[in-house]
């Protein structure tokens, strides 16, 4: 996606909004008043509110809306007596306004070359959102985040204003890559952890290497600042945390695929997808300081993410500006990892083991749990079995301190400092450190500060292993069902690998080590591991369109982690039900096709339910999509049957697809997925997505 400039986004965008805005507030006559503060509240609050947030965020601080808005007022309103109306020529007006007031690419030619906006653009009804805007689960609020120097007294603009260039403060945040070459072919290999996120590539002898961040640190945590000036990711972003929690969004990545989590940012609602984005975004800016532009990306998702989760994290990518090459799954890059390292890949073959490895890819991070057991023969990577637990990982284990903490604090102070946000978020920190510490040392200390009491908690391991030790018991079950489920038994596995972050935890590996009777491999960096593999892997799918002397040669076999079904109806009860199609820990790709039938006589549509999940009960499983097939012929009757295949790729997307069988011409199908923004909404994030990163 080329980079646009914000006037060119203003010119695609708000003035679409900001015209259909004024035509729901003043579209024809109304007895509105029309002193300032009137004028504020009733038109330029109300349009203000109405622009998608996307747009509003790109807006500041550059593009003055107070500012913009007296310009408006004369040029696009009638006022007689007392009345406002919108003038008839107001979207060439607004046009113009726009190019003189904020210059960019289309200032010179203007006004010609501004071009009237599109004639038949939709007007919508007094309190309606106009139609692109980007669908909100909850209301915006009604405070605008529009800057409130009084317009009168606000600094008059040069015009035209030159085209937005990033203050050299911001500038050095993310400085521009050295050289402005064409997109190399290097592909990077992205671990976008729920904490943490790493991102690598192969250098010139085909190794993987992690590229440190703008501190020079390899592991970025996965946390975005919504500040002024736009979004920070990383450490800073972690310590403003304390001070300022409501500005700042993590563990995103728990809900990602969520079509009902938004964070609450600037007055509005931002998808999880978007803030995920922004770190991959800038993820990307710290690869490019080191290599030059970069596109191509392999980006790591949790081998039990469903299929939601899968198509979010693509759109994350491309939303980040990324050509994403392909998603692969955390514990099969860990063991290509591992893989690489034993020799494996080694194209004279020079491994140090010849035998297969049956591997058990433990991987305990900030907030998800993954187990795989993933077969290593040669060149060929196959998972077998997978399961996990997209809400467990080491904020469980901090928040076991928290609670240990908070609960002395209460005792002596009679006060919870988790009641306050402040408080709370400073205690996460604290019990970071702690659980770390505890990871090095038999004994710890945690400071609590909550409205200027602080207090010291000692804990000991011994305390916080008892306190934890259900979590722990928790990630056992799940790997024994694991092993259960493929058909295993501790004899037939040959390593345990140790991946993310929490494996550090002594308790990890004495507990891996009683269940499996192995000693657990520490070997791969439990960080970069996940990063590293999929940076062979990019590698690799690069290397298939131009192959080089060091690009590896593997072959990567996958599962799907949960069973895809559809939502029928059974004849013998009339009750809705899932018919499980591609089972659990099925290799992929798979495809399945199956006939059903139609329901009732000149059914006009057939709608393919497509549902995820283990139950027969379509309401204990998670709705993927629909797929309706639509323009049957007139009178066909009851039961004719319905073709319906399941094309499942090896990256754990799904393509649906089906016919009404004997039509002579083939039926068209849209596969719809439940949760994902519409084209216009990814636009304009995508705009404010590398606009806020260059700001
Ligand atoms: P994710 O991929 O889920 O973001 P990581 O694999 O990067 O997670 O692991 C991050 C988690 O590991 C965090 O909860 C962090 O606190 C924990 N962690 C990192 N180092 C240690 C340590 N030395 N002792 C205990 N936990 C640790
Ligand atoms: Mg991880």
């Amino acid at each position: 996606m080329a980079q646009q400039s914000l006037h060119d986004i203003y010119r695609q965008y708000c003035l679409k909004f900001v015209l259909a805005g004024l035509h729901s507030v003043v579209g024809k006559p109304k007895n509105l008043v029309t002193d300032l503060a009137q004028y504020q509240n009733h038109v330029i609050y109300p349009t203000w509110n109405m622009l998608p947030l996307p747009i509003r965020l790109m807006g500041r601080p550059r593009l003055r809306w107070d500012e913009f808005f007296t310009h408006l007022r004369p040029e696009v309103f009638l006022a007689p007596e007392g009345k406002v109306a919108l003038r008839a020529d107001a979207s060439q007006r607004l046009m113009q306004l726009v190019n003189r007031m904020f210059g960019g690419a289309g200032a010179a030619a203007a006004p010609a070359a501004a071009g009237p906006l599109p004639a038949a653009f939709p007007v919508a009804a007094p309190g309606a959102v106009p139609m692109a805007m980007p669908v909100q689960t909850a209301p915006l609020v009604a405070q605008p985040i529009m800057p409130t120097a009084p317009p009168a007294a606000a600094p008059a603009r040069r015009t035209p204003a030159p085209a937005p260039s990033p203050p050299a403060a911001q500038r050095a945040r993310t400085p521009a890559p050295p050289v402005e070459s064409p997109d190399s072919d290097i592909a990077l290999g992205i671990d976008l952890g729920t904490t943490y996120s790493v991102v690598a590539y192969l250098d010139a002898h085909g190794r993987p290497v992690s590229i440190p961040n703008a501190t020079g640190e390899i592991v970025t945590p996965s946390v975005v600042l919504f500040d002024e000036a736009g979004p920070v990711v990383g450490k800073e972003a972690v310590q403003a945390s304390a001070m300022e929690p409501e500005k700042v969004a993590e563990c995103v990545k728990r809900d990602m695929g969520s079509k009902y989590y938004r964070k609450k940012v600037g007055g509005g609602y931002m998808p999880p997808e978007v803030i995920s984005s922004i770190i991959l975004k800038s993820l990307k800016d710290d690869a490019e300081r080191k290599l030059g532009p970069i596109r191509k990306a392999v980006i790591t998702v949790p081998a039990y993410f469903d299929e939601s989760r899968r198509r979010s994290t693509i759109d994350a990518g491309r939303l980040a500006g990324l050509d994403v090459l392909d998603i692969i799954n955390e514990p099969t890059s860990a063991a290509i990892a591992y893989g690489y390292q034993l020799g494996f890949l080694d194209p004279t073959g020079k491994s140090t083991v010849s035998k297969p490895l049956r591997v058990l890819v433990y991987d305990l991070g900030g907030g998800t749990f993954d187990v795989t057991i993933v077969e290593i023969q040669g060149t060929s990577f196959k998972a077998v079995a997978t399961d996990g637990d997209v809400a467990l990982g080491g904020k469980d284990w901090d928040d076991k301190l928290i609670e240990i903490a908070a609960e002395q604090f209460v005792t002596q102070h009679r006060e919870d400092p988790r009641q306050n946000p402040v408080s709370l978020q400073e205690m996460w920190l604290a019990a970071e450190t702690c659980k770390k510490t505890l990871t090095e040392r038999p004994k710890a200390a945690m400071f609590v500060n909550h409205l200027g009491t602080r207090m010291k908690i000692d804990i000991t391991r011994e305390q916080f292993e008892d306190a934890t030790a259900a979590l722990l018991g928790r990630t056992r079950t799940t790997t024994e069902i694991v092993v259960r489920q493929a058909s295993l038994n501790w004899s037939l596995i040959d390593r345990v690998l140790l991946v993310g972050g929490s494996t550090r935890m002594p308790q990890v590996a004495r507990m891996l080590q009683e269940l499996t009777g192995k000693p657990p491999e520490r070997s791969v960096a439990v960080d970069e591991a996940v990063a590293h593999g999929a940076a062979l892997y990019a590698s690799l799918i690069v290397s298939k369109q131009k192959p080089t002397a060091a690009s590896p040669k593997f072959s990567v076999t996958n599962i799907n982690s949960h069973s895809l079904g559809i939502v029928g109806t059974d004849p013998t009860t009339g009750r809705k039900k899932n018919q499980i199609l591609i089972p659990k820990n099925t290799p992929l790709p798979t495809a399945v096709t199956k006939v059903f039938k139609t329901q009732k006589p000149g059914q006009q549509t057939v709608v393919i339910r497509v549902v995820e999940g283990e139950s027969e009960r379509p309401e204990a499983c998670i709705q993927v999509g629909t797929c309706t097939i639509g323009g049957l012929p007139p009178q066909l009757p009851a039961g004719s049957p319905v073709t319906v295949s399941y094309a499942y790729h090896a990256d754990g997307r799904l393509e649906v697809t089906g016919q009404v069988k004997g039509l002579m011409q083939p039926v068209t199908t849209t596969f719809q997925r439940e949760n994902t923004m519409d084209d216009t909404e990814m636009q304009m994030w995508s705009q404010y997505v590398s606009v806020a990163g260059a700001m």
